[in-house]
Order: C-alpha cells, then structure tokens, then sequence
C-alpha cells in the first residue's frame, strides 16, 4: 500500500470520463485544475468528470483549484518579438504603448518603486537576465546581460524583491469564485511571499461564505522561502514549486530548499507537495530517465507528503502510464524507510494534549507492532496529526464529512473512509476492528491501535488511545 500521496495536473490529456477514470485507477490521489491554462468551460468539464469517477469508484478525490498568482508581464511588441543583444539598453515602462527595440511596457505600472539600480529582472523563464542602470520617470532602464529572444507577454521576475502589488488580482478573485461555484476541496495560491497573502485569500472566501477549504502555499520565490514559518501557520499545506523556484532562486540551492520546506511543513502537521518536472521526459515517453526515478524516491526519502506530475499527465503520452510508474518507484523508496528510527529521532515539539495523545499513539503502534492506527477525525486534524508522525502502521481516518473525506486524501499514510457518527464507544471499537479485516489490514490476533476524541460527535479534541486484538 503506498502511503506517498500523488498529485495530477488535468489538462487536455486527461478530461474525458474515461481519461479521469483510468488514472484514478492507476493511483491519482488528487485532480488538479491549474488556472493558467484553458477556459471555464474546459475546467467544468473536468470537474464533472472527476466528480463522477470518484462517486463512482467511491474513492477520495478532491478537486485542487491552483490559482494562477500575482505575476508582472511585459506587453507586446509591434513584431511581435525583439531581438536582444547582450549590452543592449531596454526601457521597461509604466506607459502602456506598443513595444519595440527600445522600449516596452510592462502590467505592474508600480514596479520602478519597489526595485533599485543594481536589480536584476529575469525574462522568459530566466534564459533572459537585465541589470538595472537607472530608474527615471517610472521607467526602469536596464541592460541585457546576455542574448535572446524576447517576445509578447513575457512573465517578468525580480528576484529577491518584495513587490507592492495586492496579492489578490481580479483574475484570482474570479478564479476563487469558480473555485466556489464548484465546491473545490483545496485551492492552491501561486507565487505566496507572506502569511498575509494566504490570509488575503482565507478572507475573500470567507466573505463570500464557502464551505470550509484546505489552503495550499506554492512556495516559489526567495521571498516565499525566507517567510515560510510564518506561511506555514496560516496554511494547511505546502507546495515546494520547483519550476519557479529554479527561476527565482540560484538553481544549485533547489535541493537543500526542498528538504527544509519539507521537514518544516512536517512538524507542523501540514501535508507538503514536491512538484515539477518529476517524470518530465514521460510526456513523450513510457519509461523515465533514470535521473527521474532518483528524484522522486529521492523527494519521498525527504519526507513529501505528495509527488506532483504537471504536464506528465496534462498533456503526456500517456498519463495512466505516468501515474502507476510514479507510485511503483515511490512504494519501493518507502519500503527503504526505517520508520521507526525516523520517529525517534525527529526533534518534534509537543505543545498541547492533542499533540501528546497522536504522538503517544504513533508510539504505541510501534511499540505493540500494531497492523493499524484506526482514527475517527471530525475536521481531520488527528489523522493530519498522527500523519506527521509517519508511522509505519496504515492510518484509516474515518469521518463523517464528505469534504473532509476527500480531504484527507493528501495525508501521507492515511486512508480516508466514510462512517456515520458512532455515540457509543464500544460500537466505534467494534467497527473499526470490521473494517481493519475487511481490508485486509488486520487478521485475527493482530493488534490495532484506535484513536479518537469522546464523547464522540463533541469538538473535543484527540483524547482516547485503545489497543485492540482483533477477534
Ligand atoms: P506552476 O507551479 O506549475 O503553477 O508554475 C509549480 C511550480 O512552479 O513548480
Ligand atoms: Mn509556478
């Protein structure tokens, strides 16, 4: 059973039923919508067909809205594209006119207030680098440091500046609207800088009263990186967005900055995403470099919650394909973890009585050798709890909530399941001892460890740890 959870980006690839049908089979644990590409109608589709796969299959499946983010683009040129010759002097201005070899405009008309001479802005995914000479009457004159093409509508970076600009643009708040009308479990906020930026969004949801949402914060730029305790507090999950990252950051600093937000995120119970690039040559083929399958193990030796595949299963050969590769090499790194040496030796802080009684439980399945921790979660956040922990035993998370049932389905070991509302204790036993040999977790005479708050049904938080020999 693999306990690493995997991340799909829907594109054109996988829209149809029977594209969504067949990587959920293959092992897809969430469907991404990334808001960058394609229209509303194209998403709705994926939405209905994802929702009616994971009815069908009575599988968790939540729907992952991936905001496209604040971002700072030039305009267009009047061919269309410039050539730019290293040494070459170009005006990037807060007019908007048509551009040419001298002079373009770009959408942040604020920008010559937050940078200064000596700044570096990267164009065209970082292939294209220009130092700032001078900045005089909201234009920024900047030289180019080496040779390219640079064409229309070009996304422009400046590393390591906190930008002035609201985190919140009109196409995310339309974004989020959709991301509403749809119900979508999680939403995932692009280019966050600070926890002000997740509150922005937790706000603007709140203030148009949707149901209750698992807020993710892409970590993709220096400022993001610096900031991410902060962040942590404000989201229940991270993504470690590699793609940007190699961009904003100094690319031979990608490695250490993901095993630092991973290990971060861990601690504090957030579910953390590696993303990018995993199985990059599966677009066009069946079989991954061998580069590849040594990252993926690698980001699940690390610690990841989830894997990611982007255009792997977007617009990829064969994303079904691409999925059961990823969860064949992420099982196989996780039967190489010791698990118990890595819980005793994790620095973890214990704050409170909720954080004592997973820990204790997680403790005690290794102790006992327990085939099962059973868990019955309200909102979740035991199961997110003993999660962190990473025991070795399968975590079954019941609730009674649909959304947080799907939920769950990023939680690293967890197998979320649906239950009513049990009211008496030893019934809540019974069934949880049912449904471990049901699923074949558990045979006669193998102990369980079951967790759970009581009275049951009340908000009261993680209180009760039993072991159970199953009859
Ligand atoms: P993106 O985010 O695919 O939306 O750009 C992930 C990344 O930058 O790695
Ligand atoms: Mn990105």
């Amino acid at each position: 059973m693999r306990k690493t959870k995997i991340v799909c980006t829907l594109g054109p690839a996988s829209t149809t039923y029977e594209q969504i049908k067949a990587m959920a089979l293959a092992g897809m644990n969430v469907a991404r919508i990334n808001m960058s590409h394609g229209s509303y109608e194209e998403h709705q589709v994926k939405v209905d067909n994802v929702k009616k796969v994971r009815e069908e299959l009575s599988i968790p499946l939540p729907i992952m809205v991936d905001l496209k983010g604040p971002e700072v683009r030039i305009g267009t040129f009047e061919e269309g594209k410039i050539d730019v010759v290293e040494g070459m002097t170009l005006i990037f201005t807060n007019q908007d006119i048509i551009g040419n070899n001298e002079r373009v405009s770009i959408t942040y008309k604020d920008l010559y207030k937050d940078v200064k001479v000596g700044d570096t802005l990267l164009l065209n995914d970082g292939l294209l680098v220009f130092k700032i000479t001078d900045i005089r009457d909201g234009d920024i004159y900047a030289e180019a440091q080496n040779s390219g093409v640079l064409s229309n509508r070009k996304g422009l970076f400046v590393p390591n500046v906190k930008l002035n600009m609201p985190f919140l643009s009109d196409v995310d708040k339309r974004d989020l609207d959709f991301a509403i009308k749809i119900n979508a479990e999680m939403v995932a906020a692009s280019f966050v800088q600070d926890a002000q930026s997740m509150i922005d969004i937790r706000n603007y949801l709140e203030s148009k009263k949707a149901n209750p949402v698992s807020l993710i914060a892409k970590i993709e730029s220096q400022q993001g990186v610096n900031n991410i305790d902060e962040i942590i507090k404000y989201s229940e999950g991270v993504m470690v967005a590699r793609g940007d990252l190699g961009v904003e950051l100094p690319y031979e600093k990608l490695p250490a900055v993901q095993k630092l937000l991973i290990t971060k995120s861990r601690m504090q119970g957030k579910f953390v995403i590696t993303a990018t690039e995993m199985l990059e040559s599966m677009i066009t083929k069946l079989r991954p470099t061998r580069a590849e399958i040594v990252d993926v193990a690698n980001a699940v030796y690390d610690g990841s919650s989830c894997v990611m595949l982007s255009a792997e299963s977007a617009v990829g050969v064969n994303p079904p394909n691409t999925i059961a590769t990823m969860g064949r090499i992420a099982e196989e790194a996780e039967r190489n973890i010791e698990y118990h040496e890595m819980y005793s030796s994790s620095p973890f802080t214990l704050l409170d009585t909720n954080d004592a009684i997973s820990h204790a439980t997680v403790s005690t399945s290794f102790d006992i050798k327990a085939k099962a921790i059973v868990v019955y979660t309200a909102s979740g956040t035991s199961a997110r709890m003993i999660s962190r922990f990473r025991p070795s035993a399968p975590i079954i998370a019941f609730t009674s909530d649909d959304r947080v049932f799907h939920q769950l389905s990023v939680s690293w070991g967890v197998i979320p399941r649906i239950c009513r509302v049990y009211t008496a204790t030893d019934d809540m036993f019974r069934h949880a001892e049912k449904v471990a040999k049901k699923l074949e977790i558990a045979n006669p005479g193998d102990n369980i460890v079951i967790t759970a708050g009581v009275p049951l049904g009340k908000n009261v938080g993680t209180n009760l740890i039993k072991v159970q020999t199953v009859e």
